[in-house]
């Protein structure tokens, strides 16, 4: 793999980082990542958009233009001949050379580093047809979890502990309502909409949840932004999630409980369809 760090094109065993940089010491950095299908990236200007957002709250600006940062990306696709799979991007404050609790200058340069992972297939994902199990979780994670930061750590947990549970994933829990699943945003249909969290600090604004949204509010789908329960979720008549990487894919079991039939539910398979027709339209 050839990996992009600050400026260079290198093999990713050359590819390093200073020991004193503040992502190691401090999980003070911001990340992004950007699907790619058939060679093309879905949703760049919302990533690059939400990038810029997540660093400004940070006190951090953007390493480069939007422009050039896409030719990055590009650059990086190609050098690897990245078909399917994630474009990864990691900003950090960077490497003062010093451990300290306060920010370097502002003028430190910041570490950025950019990333492939290949997924052959990925749009044919099996999970899509058959669904995920998950468990729900207590959230225990900081108040801004609008800001895409690297700190992953309980995200990391929760995967263990469905793994461990034997399910695929988890969805958080604050106060009885669901927050967001450990790496993707939470949605229920029932009475005939699709309900899902509304947008705030305590869960990461999704491209792919601005995206969906959009595409079933035009497809005359009644959409409701607000939060809903962990038993709204279980007596619900489908369930799914959206995230970059796993689009949208439906929920059939929650805590050891059907949801609906058991079966992948027809709204989260149209949405799933339309998704995927759409972005890879505007995809570039
Ligand atoms: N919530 C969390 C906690 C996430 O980590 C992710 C994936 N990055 C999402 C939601 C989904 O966001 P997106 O659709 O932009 O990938």
């Amino acid at each position: 793999r050839i990996v992009y760090v600050n400026g260079n094109w290198v093999p990713e065993e050359e590819a390093v980082v200073s020991v004193f940089d503040r992502g190691f010491l401090m999980a003070d950095g911001v990340y992004e990542v950007t699907s790619v299908l058939g060679g093309k990236l879905l949703d760049y200007p919302g990533h690059a958009a939400r990038l810029e957002r997540s660093l400004g709250e940070l006190g951090m600006g953007m390493p480069m233009d939007a422009d050039d940062l896409l030719e990055v990306h590009r650059a990086l696709v190609e050098k690897n001949d990245l078909v399917d799979g994630m474009i990864y991007l990691q900003i950090t404050r960077g490497n003062p050379g010093d451990r300290d609790f306060a920010f370097p200058p502002a003028e430190t340069p910041q570490t950025v580093v950019l990333f492939t992972q290949s997924k052959p297939g990925l749009a044919d994902a099996p999970k899509a047809k058959t669904g995920m199990k998950i468990i729900t979780i207590d959230d225990i994670r900081w108040g801004r979890r609008d800001i895409k930061t690297v700190q992953l750590l309980y995200p990391s947990m929760g995967k263990m502990m469905a793994k461990k549970a034997g399910v695929d994933d988890a969805w958080m829990v604050e106060d009885g309502f669901v927050t967001e699943g450990t790496s993707n945003n939470a949605y229920i249909v029932a009475g005939g909409k699709i309900i899902t969290r509304n947008l705030g600090t305590d869960i990461l604004h999704g491209i792919t949840r601005a995206a969906v949204l959009r595409f079933a509010r035009e497809a005359q789908m009644e959409v409701e932004e607000r939060p809903f329960t962990v038993a709204e979720a279980k007596a619900a008549d489908e369930a799914f999630i959206t995230s970059a990487s796993s689009f949208v894919m439906p929920v059939v079991e929650i805590d050891g409980a059907a949801v609906g039939t058991g079966a992948p539910g027809s709204v989260a398979t149209r949405l799933r369809e339309i998704y995927l027709e759409e972005s890879l339209k505007q995809a570039i």
